[in-house]
This record gives C-alpha cells, structure tokens and sequence, in this order.
C-alpha cells in the first residue's frame, strides 16, 4: 500500500470514518521521496530506536521501520489508532501508542529503548505546538541522538538562525544551548493533503553529549536569554533591567561592559557562550545583594 499516494490516503480515511483533524494539525505528506529523505536522513545508525511524534496514516512510519531497529510511535488522535494497526500491521518493530506527547511519560516509555541502545527523534510535527514540543524534548534531559523534525520554514530559519541573524530569537540560543541545528531541506506545501498555507523544513538537531556550556546557575541562564528577547528593539541594559527588577540597571550595564560589550549592544547579537557568561555575572550579582 503506497500510503503517500493521495487516492489511498482518501480510502484508507473514508475507510475509518475519519476526516483531517485541523486542530491537531493533521497534513499528511504526499510524497514518497520526501518521507524517504527524512527517514533517511534523521539518523545515522540502524540500530537506533526511534521515537516518532503523531504517525497520522503511519507513511514515515512505515519508511523508518523499514531502515531502523525499533520505532515509538505517540499519536494523540483515538481515531488513527485502528488505521495505524491496518497500515502498519506487518511492522513488527513498531509501536504505536495513543497518547498526546505533551502529557506522555517519555522517560518511562523509551526507558527499555535507553538500555538496548541509541534514541532518537523523528516527526512531521503538528504546526500548532512545535515549540513547545521541541521544549519538551530538549529539556526531558533524555540523551537523543538526533531530534528531526519538519516544521514551518519560518521556524526552521529562526532554529538554524546564527547568532545576531535577523531571524534570531531566544528559542535559537536555548537549542544551541542543548544541541547543533542544521537545516536539511525544505517542503513546498503541495506535498501535503491537506496542503497547509505554508512551506515547511527539515531541521536535524545532534544534541550535545556534553554540554560546550555550563551556566553557573541554569535557571538565570535561560531568564537572561528570555529578558534579552523579549523587547529586541531595547539595548540589552535596558531589556535586562526590566525583568531583573533586584538588580540596579548601572549594575547590569557594568557587567556587560565588563564581558567587553558595549553598552548599546542588542541581546540577540549574544551567541551562546556569551549568554553564559554573562548569566555568570548577572547571577553573581543576584547572589550578592541578597546577603
Ligand atoms: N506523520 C504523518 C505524515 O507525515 O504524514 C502525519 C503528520 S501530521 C503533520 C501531525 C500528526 O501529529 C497527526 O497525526 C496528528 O494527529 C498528530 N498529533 C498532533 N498533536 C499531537 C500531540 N500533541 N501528540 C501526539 N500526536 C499529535
């Protein structure tokens, strides 16, 4: 069964009773070389396991049981679990489960996976939670591999932007925080049914095995990157004083000066290495004026 072809994913719905859920964002793809490329190319070692998130019809599925060892497969929508058990009913290296990922125990579930071998990650991911599925993933602390996912151009730009980029944001300093984003290629939207109003990419994260970066204190790290976003258009002195309320904005100006910034420098042109030490600072001072 050719599961990208358009005539048979229309059967195999009708077949089911089922229509195309927009609010989990089912746009299910067309194109048999496009699930190819990404199966192929989201992991490099066949005895991998791989997590999937929301298999729809089950097309890459399919493709990535058919290259690696075992695949997990999270699919939030009830209604595609009996499809996916007739489409994917020969694979016996899949595992379908019928859970949001938002909500999913991912450590209990690959726990048995973790001890076999390599982990990664692999999805044509729902448009309306991409980010804070991506979140979920980074910050579980599970030691992927690999994290693929196809998601929206724009978002694609912004992950693989580099550091000072126009298409920066604080989302691109926290992966690269965790990982090395690299985008693959991209999707036009006529290769999806229903065709979504934009294009999509590839993006294929190798997470980090040690960290290049070890902010003192992780939790200040991360509300530095967030205050340095949150209004691009203030001076970092200016962005950072308005969320670090306990600290004096002379402060805050002299411990970027003092990394040899100057103080009319931007928070997104901070690549991540800065944005450590800088948190180092800021956290230090924190520390100082509560004794
Ligand atoms: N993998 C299929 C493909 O490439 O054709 C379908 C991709 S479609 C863009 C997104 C899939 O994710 C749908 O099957 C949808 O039901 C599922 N989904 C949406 N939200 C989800 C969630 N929170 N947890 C798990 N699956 C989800």
């Amino acid at each position: 069964m050719n599961l990208c072809d358009i005539k048979t994913i229309k059967q195999v719905m009708a077949m089911f009773s089922l229509n195309f859920r927009k609010e989990f964002g089912q746009n299910f793809l067309t194109s048999n070389f496009v699930v190819e490329d990404i199966a192929d190319s989201c992991c490099d070692d066949s005895s991998s396991t791989i997590l999937e998130i929301g298999p729809g019809i089950g097309s890459l599925t399919k493709e990535l049981a058919e290259r690696y060892e075992n695949v997990v497969s999270l699919e939030i929508d009830r209604g595609l679990i009996p499809v996916l058990k007739y489409t994917l009913g020969d694979y016996k290296n899949v595992t379908v489960i019928n859970e949001d990922v938002m909500s999913a125990d991912l450590s209990g579930i690959l726990a048995p996976y973790f001890e076999k071998g390599k982990v990664s990650v692999c999805a044509n991911l729902p448009y309306y939670i991409t980010t804070p599925i991506l979140m979920k993933l980074l910050e579980s602390g599970l030691p992927f591999d690999y994290i693929t996912i196809m998601i929206q151009s724009e978002v694609a730009d912004r992950l693989c932007s580099p550091a000072g980029g126009k298409n920066c944001g604080a989302i691109t300093a926290v992966l690269n925080y965790y990982g090395t984003p690299e985008k693959l290629f991209t999707v036009t939207a006529d290769n999806f049914l229903p065709p979504p109003k934009v294009d999509s990419s590839v993006v294929r994260i190798k997470l980090h095995k040690e960290k290049p970066y070890r902010p003192v204190n992780e939790a200040t790290f991360f509300r530095t990157i967030r205050a340095s976003f949150e209004q691009r258009r203030k001076t970092l002195p200016n962005a950072l004083s308005a969320v670090f309320s306990e600290l004096s904005k002379e402060d805050i100006t002299s411990a970027i000066v003092d990394l040899g910034h100057s103080p009319d420098i931007r928070g997104e042109k901070l690549n991540v290495a800065e944005f450590t030490s800088l948190s180092d600072k800021l956290y230090e001072l924190i520390k100082a004026s509560s004794t």
